[in-house]
């Protein structure tokens, strides 16, 4: 059964919960802690609901093959690709600078080069990218 993380909007905590494909979508999510229903889903890098477009499917793979995402970092393009659509599973606004970075990937242009342009995106990136990391451990 896969396991789904949310992000409660009330209480601010995180916690996963198992649902079925069929439950997803149809079953009322609450708040362990507090019982809200505001509830954020977190990305998963590993399970995405069967229902989701298929270009999640092709991020899912990515994920799953840690050869294919080491890959990415010789092809900004793709990275550029994979980083708008974790932007948009996680449905926030990840600000101008990012959108930035995600064009000049798309453009073509390597990180490095990136980071010697906008030297005051470097960290932004990295901590933005690190934070998805953090879901792997709560
Ligand atoms: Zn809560």
């Amino acid at each position: 059964m896969p396991r789904y993380g949310y992000h409660c909007q009330n209480c601010g905590k995180k916690f996963r919960k198992f649902l079925t494909y069929e439950e997803y979508g149809k079953v009322e999510v609450h708040c362990p802690y507090c019982q809200s229903t505001r509830l954020k889903r977190l990305i998963d890098r590993v399970r995405f609901a069967k229902s989701e477009e298929s270009r999640l499917e092709a991020l899912e793979s990515t994920f799953s093959d840690p050869a294919a995402l080491a890959g990415l970092e010789d092809d900004p393009q793709a990275m550029g690709r994979m980083m708008r659509m974790m932007s948009r599973e996680m449905g926030e606004d990840l600000g101008p600078e990012f959108e930035e970075v995600v064009e000049r990937l798309e453009r073509g242009q390597s990180p490095e080069e990136i980071e010697k342009e906008l030297p005051d995106l470097g960290e932004e990136l990295g901590s933005g990218l690190g934070g998805m990391d953090d879901i792997e451990d709560f």
